[in-house]
């Protein structure tokens, strides 16, 4: 079985102060439950700075939460993988939902920056995931897989390279989870394209996100094709993130 990954997405969320508080309890928690899993957090860009020195050489990973589509230039503003690499960035979660609703993210833009990524040797995080109208309108297969075709195109040979996180866009924040059933008939099309996709998938992990949290991850995380999860909320509560490490399988 795949080595289960565990990612908090913080979100615009944190503060030097808090960040050093949740670090150190997760450091203190996590002991020997680093085994079970593969963790990692992702935050603004701000603090990479902070968890490059606070996580250096623990079991604990960190990555940002977008990067540019241009390798580096006048786009003011923006931060390009590479720089993202300075910090030691293992990961990069992009096309998160919040993105392309509030930002207009395209299908092709995250596939630019899922390819810059890449080139900085940088993990993309590519999230997929249908609206709550999609999936009323029996369109949830259509979108996800429209979503990560884009990305599997511009990334050719290193498809298994991503991680690949599915987060129905109603399941975010909400409270309201996809049932483990749901989630594994989602998971088990994406297995399949990424199959097609590459001779290497086995590589390739998918997580959950949408609002993983102590009490529903153990039944997510057993389902077959479920490598791991991608986690708002409960990232930001020390013990809730160790508990829903634990869970894993
Ligand atoms: P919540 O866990 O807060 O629902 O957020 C999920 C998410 O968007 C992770 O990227």
């Amino acid at each position: 079985m795949t080595k289960k990954l565990i990612v908090g997405n913080w979100k615009m969320n944190g503060s030097l102060a808090a960040n050093a508080g949740l670090l150190q309890a997760l450091l203190a928690g996590l002991g020997d439950q680093a085994a079970a899993a593969d963790v990692a957090l992702c935050a603004s860009a701000p603090y990479l700075a902070q968890l490059q020195a606070l996580l250096q050489g623990s079991a604990i990973g960190w990555g940002a939460q977008d990067c540019s589509a241009h390798e580096s230039g006048a786009y003011t503003g923006e931060v390009a993988a590479a720089m993202l690499r300075d910090f030691g960035c293992r990961y990069v979660i992009l096309g998160h939902s919040e993105r392309r609703q509030y930002h207009g993210e395209t299908d092709d833009q995250v596939a630019q920056k899922a390819q810059r990524a890449l080139a900085a040797g940088i993990t993309p995080i590519v999230c997929v995931g249908e609206t709550l109208a999609d999936r009323e309108a029996g369109r949830t297969e259509f979108v996800v897989k429209r979503q990560l075709s884009a990305v599997i195109h511009a990334v050719g040979h290193c498809a298994s390279e991503i991680v690949v996180a599915y987060e129905p866009v109603w399941a975010i924040g909400t409270g309201r989870t996809a049932t483990p059933e749901q989630a594994q008939a989602v998971h088990a099309v994406l297995r399949a394209q990424l199959k097609a996709a590459s001779a290497h998938s086995s590589r390739n992990r998918i997580l959950y996100g949408g609002s993983m949290n102590a009490g529903n991850a153990a039944e997510l995380l057993c389902q077959s094709d479920i490598d791991g999860g991608l986690i708002g909320g409960a990232s930001l509560k020390a013990d809730e993130f160790l508990s829903i490490i634990a869970s894993c399988p």
